[in-house]
């Protein structure tokens, strides 16, 4: 990881908390009626959307369609999903730009960069032999599942949490990575566990699993809701809520972009395991992706992104299949 680029990235955050952080803790001291504007778009306690109890035969999210042979690049099966892309000329992804480390926009080059990023870049070069023809759709957490089920994008990489809820809606390719929904408070803060936050503002992006777990284990604190992670980190530094509360990576990548002010606590609240999302229809591509995410791990490059995103050395999980 660039250090360079995390200080120009951080700077409008690192900014806003020079003029708005102060050294008392900011609990118990109630956050209300702090001068600042809250970012345009927040919403309070959103309703939490789940899906109707359609039958579904998901017993284990994990498990995905089975890879055969990868075609060679340029060489997509005829009739496939695949074939289509190619015909295309490019892949349409859906990714983010507001999550350090995972998919974010590199200032210094304009380019969006990550984990993610590079599942995306992998998936281009096994289709057409160039990493690069690849469209990107930057997108908040709500906007994924619609962007799949209409045709928007063919492949969702972001920080996307395969479950049976959302099964029931789109595919998701095998596992690429697994997180676990933490708490993200100021260094000062004397909360240490979620319990802590009873009656206080939590900050998570509507449509994340993470609220739906919030309103779930922690019914009487407000649900603050903006259109971006990066807009909890703002309300975090101004002290407009008094956590932030998603999966470690996306906390992680926060924590680096004002080192020294922030701190991640509590236990595992909920195991998150990312998958790509693909439309319902198109299981050829969902056995497609699967077979490109085996040749990232076997090859090194899954390790190689992990240890340039995330440091150190990562395992991936172990692909699991329905079929
Ligand atoms: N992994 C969680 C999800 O898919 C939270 C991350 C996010 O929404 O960006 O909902």
């Amino acid at each position: 990881m660039r250090k360079g680029t995390w200080v120009v990235l951080a700077l409008t955050a690192v900014l806003v908390s020079a003029c708005g952080a102060t050294a008392t803790p900011v609990d118990p001291a109630p956050v209300s009626g702090v001068a600042a504007p809250l970012p345009v778009g927040v919403t309070e306690n959103p309703p939490i959307t789940t899906p109707s109890a359609a039958p579904t035969n998901c017993t284990n999210a994990r498990k995905s369609y089975r890879p055969g042979p990868l075609p060679s690049p340029g060489q997509m099966p005829d009739r496939s999903t695949m074939a289509a892309i190619q015909q295309r000329g490019f892949l349409r992804a859906g990714v983010d730009q507001n999550t350090f480390l995972f998919g974010f926009r590199d200032p210094k080059n304009n380019q969006l960069e990550g984990f993610d990023i590079d599942r995306a870049h992998e998936i281009a070069a096994a289709i057409f032999g160039d990493p690069n023809k690849v469209q990107f759709t930057v997108m908040g957490s709500a906007d994924r599942i619609p962007a799949l089920q209409n045709d928007k994008v063919d492949v969702v990489v972001r920080t996307f949490t395969a479950n049976c809820d959302r099964w029931q809606q789109i595919n998701f390719s095998q596992i690429y990575y697994v997180a676990h929904q933490k708490l993200l408070v100021e260094q000062s803060s004397r909360v240490a566990q979620l319990a802590d936050l009873a009656g206080k503002r939590i900050c998570a992006q509507n449509g994340s699993t993470s609220i739906v777990t919030l309103a779930q284990k922690l019914p009487n604190a407000t649900r603050v809701a903006p259109a971006s992670w990066s807009d909890c980190l703002v309300m975090l530094q101004q002290h407009q809520v008094d956590a932030v509360s998603t999966d470690d990576v996306i906390l992680t990548g926060m924590l680096a972009q004002d080192e020294g002010n922030l701190k991640i606590v509590g236990e595992n609240l909920t195991d998150e395991p990312y998958g790509i999302g693909i439309p319902q229809a198109n299981i050829d591509m969902v056995r497609f992706v699967n077979g490109v995410l085996d040749k990232s791990v076997q090859s090194g490059a899954w390790a190689a992104s992990y240890s340039k995103w995330l440091g150190g050395s990562g395992t991936a999980p172990p692909a699991e299949y329905r079929d």
